[in-house]
């Protein structure tokens, strides 16, 4: 009944997994979501204000496929400071969200069967985005049990249908922040291989102990017309906009010709009225970073700690993002299984390893409220630990554990 194609697509799991929990609350279930990837704060004010200037005039028109003057002009302006990089209008395209840039980028360069190297753990939409663009996934897990692999593990899967690879750092789910020699490897490989090279870099500005995340920019030995890095941002993560659906990639002239031409019989411009919250996000005041950032690193210093609690799980602290992948394996190496196990016994919701491309971890987010964290983490140790007590409270419904 369907394609070959849509039957290799798997649904995306961490909105499946939202929609499990939406089900259970609906049911009055009290249910704690950990699984989440957007953060909890309000939009900005100047993102709101613009957007609401807009909305007023009652006139929302098409804008151009590649994103209104006024978004490029934004966009320029944030790269010059925030990547030290000047760029034209022409580097710039706008697009519904940093997944319809990254998935309008594939289209745009790869042929059929060409393949996308990643390091895992990786983000969930990377394989399936890459199959749908009509090429091969390859992710390469690191041999030493870290997040972060070796250049030689990368050069050694570079072969000769290699076309691109995707680093993205801070990286979801680990929220490690790749090192600057290895950022550095990897623009140099990709540049002596002929490579693409697309840096997703949605939460470059959500780093903790005054981590610097490594521009690649820095490392190009050329950034003119023929340049193959790319760099993917947008507004959803850092200024807390998910539903805004706007990000941007900057690249060479031809292949944003290219891009805009595919979203233009895509999707068309992005929504005009988001494109102004975007503008407004961009120009306004910047504090809202901050102070998103800062309840970051506090609600992430409290996962970790009670992560650490529980007998036998391993935890690496996150350096950014709002995600911790800790390892599960002393309890389950079939990750799929124990977040069902979770969910089902003590309603937290968690996403399997697995879909990351590592079993026997949980990607357990810290954008929620400090007491989600602090409840699921004792739900998540009182299910597992054979030490913990025989009974647990959720609100006043006492569970009574009967497993080993
Ligand atoms: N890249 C990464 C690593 C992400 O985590 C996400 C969102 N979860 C995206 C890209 C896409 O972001 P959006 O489309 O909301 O801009």
């Amino acid at each position: 009944m369907i394609s070959q194609l849509a039957r290799t697509i798997k649904a995306s799991p961490t909105l499946k997994l939202n929609e499990a929990a939406a089900k259970l609350r609906e049911k009055g279930e009290p249910v704690i979501h950990l699984g989440g990837g957007e953060p909890k704060s309000k939009a900005p004010l100047d993102a709101i204000l613009n957007c609401a200037t807009q909305l007023n005039t009652g006139e929302i028109r098409y804008a151009p496929a590649d994103g209104l003057p006024a978004m490029k002009k934004a966009v320029i302006r944030y790269t010059e400071e925030y990547y030290d990089r000047k760029v034209g209008p022409e580097h710039v395209v706008v697009s519904s969200g940093a997944k319809q840039s990254i998935m309008t980028l594939l289209y745009t360069i790869l042929e059929p069967k060409d393949e996308v190297i990643f390091p895992a753990p990786y983000w969930v939409s990377y394989p399936e985005m890459v199959k749908l663009a009509g090429g091969v996934p390859v992710a390469v897990v690191p041999e030493d049990g870290t997040f972060q692999p070796t250049l030689r593990e990368i050069e050694e899967t570079i072969g000769q249908y290699t076309k691109a690879i995707i680093l993205n750092s801070p990286n979801n789910p680990s929220g490690v922040v790749y090192s600057r020699e290895f950022v550095a490897g990897v623009v140099e490989l990709c540049e002596r291989h002929n490579l693409w090279l697309v840096m997703d870099d949605l939460y470059n500005r959500l780093v903790f102990d005054g981590t610097v995340v490594p521009n690649a920019c820095q490392f190009a030995r050329d950034l003119g017309e023929s340049s193959k890095l790319v760099v993917v941002q947008g507004v959803s993560k850092m200024y807390a906009m998910t539903g805004f659906r706007i990000g941007w990639a900057i690249a060479n002239k031809q292949v944003c010709e290219a891009m805009a031409n595919i979203q233009s019989h895509q999707t068309s411009g992005p929504v005009t009225v988001s494109q102004w919250a975007a503008i407004g996000a961009l120009s306004g005041v910047q504090n809202s970073i901050e102070s998103l950032r800062l309840t970051l690193e506090n609600n992430r210093n409290v996962l970790v700690d009670r992560l650490r609690t529980i007998a036998g799980v391993n935890v690496t602290k996150p350096s950014g993002t709002f995600y911790c992948f800790p390892d599960f394996s002393a309890y389950s190496f079939d990750s799929q299984k124990l977040a069902e196990f979770l969910l089902e016994r003590v309603r937290v919701v968690t996403v399997p390893g697995k879909e990351f491309g590592m079993e026997g971890r949980l990607r357990i987010s810290f954008c929620g409220t400090i007491k989600d964290i602090m409840d699921g983490v004792e739900r998540i140790k009182w299910a597992l630990d054979p030490a913990a007590p025989n009974e647990l409270f959720l609100g006043d419904r006492k569970l009574v554990r009967d497993w080993q």
